[in-house]
């Protein structure tokens, strides 16, 4: 066995449909033309100086320069603006509010969509210039303290940080009998590259090209594509990459799987349908699929200790969002004494590479995507997509090898995101930032600590 440094290629990958710039770029040509006019003067023709213009990114260096701007290459940097504000104007483009819904706003479309087209992380030109807290996800930052710099070259490959998680069995105690043969169930190692699955598509976009392609990018990726029996046994697909997610009237169909799955996941808790599950695939982790609503102790306590806890794609969960939630459900498994028994996927209002690294702080050991491979492909969201049930995203046609590619080169690029933050944090292998949440600070926790004595004060 020779060792293999886990790498995911990223290569372009065009888009299909046309993705509306961010921003529209005006110039007031005739006022161009004078001031050309001036510099040819003044510089006596030197020519380089005269059609050399301030932006960086090209967007002036079509064929005739700022007469005919390109704004597909501006980033909305302003320098144009600040130098020449009589004659240059740049202004979000009004094109691009129709993207995506309430919570995977236009922005976080079009990151992904970059994402997975160009294989490479963003690049925001003026920095970030919104607000410095918010709702959900917003309302969270990781410690990216000076004192823990030097762990900071994971990404080049120079310093290795790990993205492995394990999510199999593992019993809190070994035991034997005298002879030395254990008594008990023995730790069964089931280990991903990397934090993240893709989840069951929304049922009114279950395409079976996406369904080919998911599973597909899952595997060679080496992680797994959630995907619903009933879906897998009509198209033939299987693979290492799937993990079957079987409802527990469908315990019988389970019988016409090829072989046995890596990972299974049984839709809402049944505990008949999960003995029998248990039975029938005795060396395959068997996972619950719980909404945040349900208590998940209360399964527990019945001796399960995989579980897929699910929140709405807004990442609503039990009348707050998901990450609270997720916190809960952490701390309840700290205090019953089995957190380190139990293994929690969880997937909803998950759209940024930023988001997997909080929902792991706040409890998570991985995350599984649901919407967020979909609009890599460039599905369209219509209206509000709130949850897998009623959800509508237009996908185009696909053609399975590319987005394969577009899924790679998403997960090659948040893995890159996710590499980077460890490295900031200090943390050489994602195991460590789960429920790690001294290493983050809460919006909502430092204003009640320094507002709370303040009357009129709302925590
Ligand atoms: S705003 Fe920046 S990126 Fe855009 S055109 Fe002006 S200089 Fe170029």
């Amino acid at each position: 066995m020779s060792y293999h440094r886990y790498h995911i290629s990223c290569e372009k990958c065009a888009d299909v449909i046309r993705r509306p710039n961010r921003f529209r770029v005006r110039v007031i040509r005739w006022r161009l033309a004078r001031m050309l006019l001036h510099e040819l003067f003044h510089s006596r023709f030197n020519l380089p100086v005269v059609t050399s213009r301030p932006c960086v990114y090209g967007t002036f260096s079509g064929p005739v320069g700022g007469f005919a701007p390109r704004p597909s290459q501006c980033v909305g940097c302003l320098r144009c603006t600040i130098e020449y504000p009589d004659m240059v104007r740049v202004c979000p483009n009004p094109e691009r509010l129709g993207l995506g819904d309430s919570y995977f706003t236009p922005d976080k479309v079009d990151a992904v969509v970059q994402e997975a087209a160009t294989g490479q992380i963003p690049v925001r030109g003026a920095g970030y210039r919104g607000a410095f807290g918010g709702e959900g996800w917003d309302g969270m930052w990781t410690d990216m303290s000076e004192i823990v710099r030097p762990t900071r070259d994971g990404i080049h490959g120079r310093e290795f940080i790990s993205t492995a998680v394990d999510l199999g069995e593992r019993p809190g105690v070994l035991a034997f009998d005298p002879a030395g043969i254990p008594t008990a169930p023995l730790p069964r190692p089931f280990s991903l590259p990397i934090p993240m699955l893709f989840d069951a598509p929304p049922v009114l976009a279950e395409d079976p090209t996406l369904c080919r392609v998911l599973a597909e990018a899952a595997g060679r990726l080496q992680t797994l594509a959630i995907l619903p029996l009933s879906r897998l046994l009509a198209l033939g697909v299987g693979g290492s990459g799937v993990a079957p997610l079987v409802r527990p009237a469908e315990i019988e169909a389970t019988a016409r799987l090829a072989e046995a799955p890596a990972l299974l996941e049984l839709d809402g808790w049944d505990d008949g349908a999960y003995r029998e599950l248990k039975r029938r695939f005795p060396v395959t982790p068997v996972y619950v699929r719980l909404p945040l609503e349900r208590d998940p102790l209360l399964v527990a306590r019945s001796g399960v200790r995989l579980f897929h806890l699910t929140a709405d794609y807004h990442g609503r969960a039990a009348g707050g969002f998901v990450g609270g939630a997720i916190r809960r459900v952490h701390a309840a498994l700290v205090k019953e004494g089995i957190r380190e028994e139990a293994v929690l996927l969880g997937s909803g209002g998950i759209v940024a590479a930023a988001d997997v690294a909080k929902a792991i702080v706040c409890g998570l050991d991985a995350v599984a995507l649901d919407t967020v491979p979909l609009v890599a492909l460039q599905g369209r969201l219509e209206g509000e997509c709130r949850d897998r049930s009623t959800a509508r995203i237009a996908l185009p046609r696909i053609d399975q090898a590319w987005g394969v590619q577009r899924l790679c080169n998403l997960a090659g690029v948040w893995r890159d995101q996710l590499l980077e933050i460890l490295g900031a944090m200090g943390l050489r292998e994602v195991r460590r930032l789960r429920g790690e949440q001294g290493r983050a600070m809460f919006q909502a926790d430092l204003e009640r600590e320094a507002f709370a004595d303040i009357a009129g004060f709302e925590g």
